[in-house]
C-alpha cells in the first residue's frame, strides 16, 4: 500500500491554484501536525485491526507546501508514520517543496527524517511568467534550493513545469525546457495550465481566450515537450510525466496501477479495500475530530471522512484502463484477468479493435497502449472504456 499526506500550508495562494491550501498562523500549523499524527495513529491501528502488517512502499508529502511549516514537524508526521505504519527499507519517501522555503538545515532534517525524494514546483524558469502566476520565487531562488538539495543529498529529484501560461510564448517555454534539462535532474512532470473555477486566473481569464496561448501555441508547446526531454534522454512514461530511467515517481505509477493508498489529512483521499473515500475538507471540522474526540479511533475517523464509495466490479474495470493506459508502458491482458477473473477481450474486445483500428492505441505483447496519436487526444479515447 501506499500514504499520501497532506500538508495544506502555502506562503501564499498561487493565483491559478485551486488545490486545498492556504496560508495559516504557527499556531493553527502547529495544531494541525498534531491532528494529523493522531490520525496516522488512528489509521495504522485500523489497518492492523484489518489487515495484520501490511508493508508500504511508497509515502508521498504533498500540499500546499511541506517545506513552508517547521522541519521538526515534518520530522515527527515521519516518527509517527514508522511507528504506525510498516515501510519497506528501500520506500520511496517523496515531498513536494517550493523554491524560495528549503535552507540547508531544513533538508539535513528532511533526509534524516527518510525523505529520499524531492519534487521542486519550478513551473517557468522566466521571471516575468512566475511573477504573473503570482508565484513566491524566482528563477535565481529556484537555482539555489536546487542546488542546496543536491548538497544535501538529494540524487532524485522532480521538476514540475507548465506550459500555455499568460503571457507564455514557444520561445519562453523552449527556454525553460532547456534550463532544466541542462540541470540532469532525474524527473520532469510537465502540465498544461488549467484555469480552474474560483481562482483569481478564472476571473481574469476565462471568456478571455486571447489573453493565453492559442490552441496552435500550445500543441507546439506540448509537441516540444516530448521533443525536447526526449533528446535529452528522459522517457515519456505517463502522459504528462517523464524521468530517466528507472526514475519514474513510485508512488505516482502506483496510483495509476490502482495499488490501494490512505489520504492523511484534511481533505486528503483514499482507495482502500475497494472503496473511496476523503477526509472532511473543513479545518475546523478536522481539527475538533482529532484533537477533542472522544477515545474511540475507529468511530473518529468515520467523522473525519464522508461516506465512502463502494467501488464496484464496472467502476473498478473502467479505472483499470483509464489509470493504466495513461502509463506509457500501458496494460496488460494478464493483469486485466487476474484482477478481475475475465478476459479483457471478453469485456472490452469491441472498444479495444476500434481504437486500435483508427490508429489510437496498440497492441503490446502483453496488452494495449496509447498509440502517440491517441496520446495527443488522451481525454477523448480514455473515456471510450466507460462501460
Ligand atoms: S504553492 Fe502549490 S499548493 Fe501552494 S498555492 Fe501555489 S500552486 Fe497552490
Amino acid at each position: 500500500m501506499e500514504l499520501y499526506i497532506h500538508i495544506p500550508f502555502c506562503a501564499r495562494k498561487c493565483l491559478y491554484c485551486d488545490f486545498l491550501s492556504g496560508s495559516a498562523s504557527l499556531e493553527v500549523q502547529e495544531k494541525y501536525l498534531k491532528a494529523l499524527r493522531q490520525e496516522i495513529r488512528w489509521r495504522g491501528e485500523s489497518v492492523r485491526e484489518e489487515k495484520g502488517e501490511e508493508t508500504v512502499s511508497s509515502v508521498y508529502i504533498g500540499g500546499g507546501t511541506p517545506t513552508v511549516i517547521d522541519p521538526e514537524g515534518i520530522c515527527r508526521v515521519m516518527e509517527t508514520v514508522k511507528e504506525s505504519f510498516c515501510p519497506n527499507a528501500d520506500a520511496e519517501i517523496s515531498m513536494e517543496a517550493n523554491p524560495g522555503t528549503l535552507t540547508a538545515e531544513k533538508l539535513k532534517l528532511y533526509r534524516q527524517a527518510g525523505v529520499n525524494r524531492l519534487s521542486i514546483g519550478l513551473q517557468s524558469a522566466d521571471d516575468e511568467e512566475l511573477a504573473r502566476l503570482g508565484r513566491i520565487h524566482t528563477w535565481a531562488d529556484f537555482i539555489a534550493s536546487y542546488r542546496l538539495a543536491r548538497e544535501a543529498g538529494f540524487d532524485n529529484i522532480n521538476i514540475d513545469l507548465m506550459s500555455s501560461l499568460p503571457g507564455q510564448t514557444t520561445a519562453s517555454y523552449e527556454g525553460t525546457l532547456r534550463r532544466v534539462t541542462e540541470l540532469l535532474p532525474e524527473h520532469i512532470s510537465a502540465y498544461s495550465l488549467i484555469v480552474e473555477e474560483g481562482t483569481p486566473f478564472y476571473n481574469k481569464y476565462s471568456g478571455y481566450p486571447e489573453l493565453l496561448p492559442d490552441e496552435e501555441e500550445d500543441r507546439r508547446m506540448y509537441a516540444m515537450t516530448e521533443e525536447i526531454l526526449g533528446a535529452a534522454g528522459y522517457h515519456r512514461y505517463e502522459i504528462s510525466n517523464y524521468a530517466k530511467p528507472g526514475r519514474e515517481c513510485r508512488h505516482n505509477v502506483g496510483y495509476w496501477r490502482r495499488v490501494p493508498y490512505l489520504g492523511l489529512g484534511l481533505g486528503a483521499s483514499s482507495f482502500y479495500g475497494d472503496k473511496r473515500f476523503a477526509n472532511t475538507a473543513d479545518m475546523s471540522r478536522y481539527l475538533d475530530v482529532t484533537l477533542v474526540g472522544g477515545a474511540d479511533g475507529t468511530e473518529n475517523l468515520q467523522k473525519l471522512q464522508g461516506t465512502a464509495e463502494v467501488v464496484g466490479r464496472q467502476d473498478a474495470m473502467e479505472e483499470f484502463m483509464f489509470l493504466g493506459l495513461r502509463l506509457t508502458a500501458g496494460i496488460r491482458a494478464e493483469d486485466f484477468a487476474a484482477c478481475f477473473g475475465q478476459d479483457l477481450e471478453e469485456v472490452y474486445g469491441d472498444t479495444l479493435a476500434r481504437l486500435t483500428g483508427e490508429g489510437l492505441l496498440r497492441r503490446t505483447e502483453a496488452g494495449y497502449r496509447l498509440s502517440h496519436r491517441g496520446i495527443d487526444i488522451s481525454n477523448r479515447v480514455l473515456a471510450e472504456f466507460l462501460l
